[in-house]
């Protein structure tokens, strides 16, 4: 894909920048993805933090403490509510975005599916994809390995 990536909230306040290629992309079908996105599952795009950069409008965030322990912040348009990204406190150096927030998404394609255990009973995972029942035994997926 062509560089930069752009995208935005759905009211237009937030635009962003993204210089870098994404690390990985994944679905969590946790029941936390799935409130948070008021859908079946959450998509995520991993991409270096420093390669993010907002360009218009300025976000707001909370933060929510996972069960492992981990400080997520999240962060999302003041005024429409929008989810653009969040980051772990156990990774500082990476941002997880909400793909769907891109301009172009036709190029999505999660690699990962992440908490099938939870997942729709309607839905039906790809045959190339690697899916695990809950999180994956360790973390070198999150670093593109
Ligand atoms: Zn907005
Ligand atoms: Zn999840």
């Amino acid at each position: 894909m062509s560089q930069p990536h752009h995208g935005g909230c759905q009211c237009g306040d937030i635009r962003y920048a993204i210089t870098g290629e994404p690390i990985v992309t994944f679905a969590c079908h946790c029941t936390i993805c799935q409130s948070q996105s008021g859908s079946a599952f959450g998509l995520a795009m991993r991409f270096h933090a420093e390669d993010f950069q907002i360009s218009s409008g300025q976000l707001q965030s909370f933060t929510r403490r996972a069960e492992s322990g981990q400080v997520f912040t999240n962060s999302f348009c003041a005024n429409c509510g929008t989810r653009i990204h969040h980051h772990a406190s156990a990774n500082p150096d990476h941002l997880s975005l909400k793909p769907g927030t891109l301009d172009d998404t036709s190029w999505l394609k999660p690699t990962h599916h992440i908490f099938a255990r939870s997942a729709q009973n309607w839905f039906i995972f790809p045959e190339d994809a690697k899916v695990f029942d809950t999180a994956p035994p360790n973390n070198n997926w999150l670093n593109g390995e």
